[in-house]
């Protein structure tokens, strides 16, 4: 199924499929065992142009639509979530600038990042505050011509490895999330500093890390926004970039499925190929239709946004629910199609299932993703798009 993909978004899908396959996937093995952020990876996708490939072309980025961007990202998903993950990270980190920077904002910080030059990370979550946001303890004090930012944001993607931050921190603690702004933080800035790296379950070559704000000074016109908009515009990013999660959710679930319909096929039990008992064959015309499901929701809710739809929402959320929980369940069908063997390292399945888990993670839990929907359903009534 190619969802009506035009020509360019289907060259784009294949580029990154020839590139993910050749290159991310015979090492998307020896990165999960060491957990070493891999580099050379960042600087492939950066000479490929998929670092950029969604920033504005006025800023030296791709400038390619959202169905381009996220059949690229299911590619990479397909061969290394790791490294999805890291380029899910620079669109994310990067997106607030895009939609709230002022035209000089966006002259100083996007064209390094379209380039790939630079990597982005987004610091939202806090250890006291992950689906609740809004208890966040970073305060950001004004002082003069400048914010002093103190605090610590947990879990950051690209922590460590990227050059700019945008964090979210209180400038007014008793207006709740109407207290929050979000500011760009660049690396080496006096009182930032990062604390303790994460040994994850999976995604284990991609960066997660706390940053530490202690004290630390940021010009005003640093701000991103309105003062007070941080939480809003945080939502809106993320309406933007789950879709690319239900993306890498697709593509962990795509890999583990070309695997177990191979594994059927090859391996015989009983005298006869694994295939050709109903119970396996059936289990796999399951997960194919299922795959497809979420990924028919995944590109829908792209072409959506490319059709220049304002809210997205329960799209986004739908979308992402959808795919991660899929991915779950197909990753899980295909490692018990293998048997044993599933469960060794030998086979990419235990990797796959690992890696998957996180789908249903960040960017909103599948908890919270369920909240979204049913809050925008009961507030605009039927989720059906004509
Ligand atoms: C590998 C990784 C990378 C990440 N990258 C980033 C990043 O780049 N930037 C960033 O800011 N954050 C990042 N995160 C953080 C991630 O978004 C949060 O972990 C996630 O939003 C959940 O928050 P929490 O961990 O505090 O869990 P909690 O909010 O404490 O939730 C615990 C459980 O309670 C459930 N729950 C919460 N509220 C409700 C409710 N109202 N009703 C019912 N159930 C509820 C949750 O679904 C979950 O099952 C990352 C996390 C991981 C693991």
């Amino acid at each position: 199924m190619q969802f009506g993909l035009n020509d360019e978004q289907l060259a784009a899908k294949e580029a990154a499929r020839r590139l993910a396959q050749d290159r991310f996937a015979p090492r998307a093995a020896e990165i999960d065992a060491s957990a070493e952020f891999p580099w050379d990876n960042v600087r492939l996708l950066r000479e490929a142009g998929f670092l950029g490939m969604a920033f504005p072309e006025e800023y030296g980025g791709g400038g390619a639509d959202h169905v381009s961007h996220v059949a690229v990202k299911e590619e990479i998903a397909r061969a290394c979530l790791s490294t999805c993950t890291i380029m899910a990270a620079q669109y994310l980190g990067s997106l607030p600038l895009m939609l709230a920077g002022t035209p000089q904002q966006k002259a100083r910080f996007l064209p390094p990042l379209a380039a790939g030059e630079r990597l982005a990370a987004f610091g939202l979550t806090e250890a006291g505050a992950g689906s609740d946001a809004s208890a966040m303890r970073t305060s950001a004090r004004r002082d003069g011509d400048s914010y002093v930012l103190t605090g610590v944001k947990c879990f950051v993607t690209n922590g460590g490895a990227a050059d700019f931050y945008t964090v979210f921190a209180k400038t007014d603690p008793q207006a709740g999330t109407r207290g929050i702004s979000a500011f760009m933080v660049e690396k080496g800035t006096p009182g930032f500093s990062f604390g303790k790296s994460e040994n994850k379950l999976g995604i284990r070559a991609s960066a997660t890390r706390e940053l530490v704000f202690d004290e630390c000074r940021v010009p005003v016109e640093n701000r991103l926004g309105a003062e007070g908009s941080g939480y809003k515009l945080a939502l809106r990013t993320l309406d933007h970039t789950r879709p690319g999660v239900g993306a890498e959710a697709v593509g962990v679930a795509q890999a583990a499925f070309d695997a177990a319909l191979r594994y059927a096929s090859e391996r015989s039990v009983f005298g006869s190929p694994l295939a050709e008992k109903q119970v396996i064959a059936f289990m796999l015309a399951d997960m194919a239709t299922q795959l497809e499901a979420a990924r028919l929701l995944v590109y829908r809710v792209a072409a959506l946004i490319d059709a220049g739809a304002t809210t997205f929402t329960l799209a986004a959320a739908q979308a992402k629910l959808f795919a991660s929980e899929m991915a779950h369940h197909v990753v899980d069908k295909a490692l018990q199609i293998h048997g044993g063997y599933g469960y060794m390292k030998e086979f990419p399945l235990e990797r796959y299932y690992r890696d998957q888990r996180i789908t249903e993670i960040y960017e909103g839990t599948s908890e919270i993703q369920r909240l979204v929907i049913a809050a925008q359903l009961l507030r605009n009534g039927s989720g059906e798009r004509r």
